[in-house]
This record gives C-alpha cells, structure tokens and sequence, in this order.
C-alpha cells in the first residue's frame, strides 16, 4: 500500500529523491530497482538522468541529460577530459534547468515520486556551481530528499566507513536536506556492523583501535561529530539487486518528505 499512510493523501506534490554516492556504489542499479519497485506498488514514479556519460541504462528516463547536452561533443569543443566533460555538461544542463522543473510541475497531481540519477564521480554533483542550481531548484519547489548509497561491502573496514560518513555529513551540512542513508548491496554483506558502529560510537571506536592506521585521537574526535551527525538521518539496508530493503527505504523517504514539509 501507500507508504506513510493518510498524509500522502494531503501532499499535492512529487517528493524529489536525489541519488548520490560514490562510484560504484550502485546508485543507477539502484535507481532502476526503485523504478522496478514503483512499478509493482502503483507508486507514479518519474525518472530524471543527470549523467550525461553513462552509455546504457537500465531503466528508461523520463528526462536525460543525454537528450539535451552530448558529452563526447562537449570534450571536443571546449578540449577537456572526462570529467571536465562531464562537469561541463551539467553546467550547461543546469542553465535550462527551470523547464525541467515545470514540466514536472505540469505533471505534480499525477506523479508520487521523481527519481533522479547523478554523474558517477560524486563531487561532479556534489560539489559543483550547477549541482547546487540543480537541487536547489528542486529543493525550492517540491519536498526533496538526498539518498546517499553506501556500498556496504566497501565500508565494513572503521577507516573506510568513516570516510564515506563524512563525505554523507557533509552533503548534509551542504544541501540542508533531509538524508536517507541506503546500505546497498546488502545481498553480499549486512549492514548490521554500520548500525552497531551508528548507535554506539565506543564500538566503533574499539573496531577502529585494531586499525592502526589511523590516529586515535582524531578517530575519536570525529566519531563524536559524527554521532551528532547519525541522529539527524534515517539509515535503512537495501540490495539493488535482490530487492530487499525496498518498503524500509520507501518509509524512511516519506518520513523524510514529512520533516521537509516541517521544516523547509
Ligand atoms: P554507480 O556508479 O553508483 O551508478 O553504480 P552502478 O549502478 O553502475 O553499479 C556498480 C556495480 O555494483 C555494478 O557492477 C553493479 O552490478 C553492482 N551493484 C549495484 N548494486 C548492487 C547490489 O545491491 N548488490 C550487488 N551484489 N551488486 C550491486
Ligand atoms: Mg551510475
């Protein structure tokens, strides 16, 4: 049914889920398992590509990048290499992007979700002039919220894991948007050590001990930043691939448009 019961009935608009993480993470198997799960749940889903180098999707988007800004022409007129290219071609994806948020306001009474895919080098949308527009364009018209897909095998050692939560801290800090964590690939590591190391910043602190590759007393400063961190999100396990974690994930979203709607 109807993920957050009644209060979807009250909310007129699409909630924006932007999809970001590290390359590889598995952001666009992901996003097409999302779309999957929308089919088979009458959710009305849209889906919205912003990597302009991805040579094949999975999924079939409602808006692409790709349709508007040809990346390998872009290299070749203004000399640069991939991600130049790419970083180029959001820029000039993000000068038009007003029309992408009308036609989605056009369609707000018939939609339930957009789902939008970012370039695979995370700081290309996250740390960008026009990643910023793009979800600020977003964040100023509908509820919007950021799903930062961990790739939950990589992250199973403290250094690694603490890295990527505070790459995820500081999109947060960043956009100032509601922020599911998906544990991904859950199908070939559970996610349950990262919410052990999440409730209980001493664990995490004894597992990052055993690596001596790290200074302790930095570990145990920032574990205590990012504990401050763990309380402002929701974190659910997912697997792209299986489909497990989907109706969790869904929840978390709308329990997230809902503080959006309290507080943006
Ligand atoms: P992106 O760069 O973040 O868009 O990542 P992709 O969606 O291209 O996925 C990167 C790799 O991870 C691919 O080989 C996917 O098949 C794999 N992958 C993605 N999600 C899962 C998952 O849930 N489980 C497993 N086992 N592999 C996954
Ligand atoms: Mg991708």
């Amino acid at each position: 049914g109807q993920p957050g019961g009644s209060s979807t009935n009250f909310r007129k608009k699409p909630v924006i889920i932007i999809v970001v993480g590290m390359a590889g993470s598995g952001k666009t198997t992901f996003l097409n398992r999302l779309v999957y799960h929308s089919h088979v749940s009458n959710h009305r889903g849209y889906v919205i590509n912003l990597d302009p180098a991805v040579m094949t999707l999975p999924f079939g988007a409602n808006i692409d990048i790709r349709d508007t800004v040809r990346y390998k022409e872009v290299m070749k007129q203004f000399n640069l290499g991939p991600n130049g290219g790419i970083l180029t071609s959001l820029n000039l994806f993000a000068t038009k992007f007003d029309e992408v948020i009308s036609v989605i306001e056009r369609r707000a009474d018939q939609l339930d979700y957009v789902l939008v895919d970012t370039p695979g080098q995370i700081e290309i949308f996250t740390w960008s002039a026009s990643g910023a527009i793009i979800t600020e364009a977003f964040a100023s018209t509908f509820p919007t919220v950021v799903a930062y897909v961990v790739d939950t095998p990589r992250s199973s050692s403290p250094v690694t894991f603490m890295s990527n939560m505070l790459y995820a801290c500081s999109i947060l800090y960043k956009t100032r948007l509601p922020l599911v964590l998906a544990f991904n690939k859950v199908d070939v590591a559970q996610h349950q050590f990262a919410l052990e190391w999440m409730e209980d910043f001493e664990a995490f602190q004894a597992a990052a001990a055993s690596d001596d590759s790290y200074s302790s007393t930095l570990t145990q400063s920032l574990s205590l930043v990012l504990d401050e961190f763990y309380k402002n999100l929701r974190s659910v396990g997912v697997s792209a691939v299986s489909g497990a974690g989907m109706e969790d994930f869904f929840e978390a979203i709308e329990a997230s448009a809902e503080e959006y709607m309290e507080n943006y």
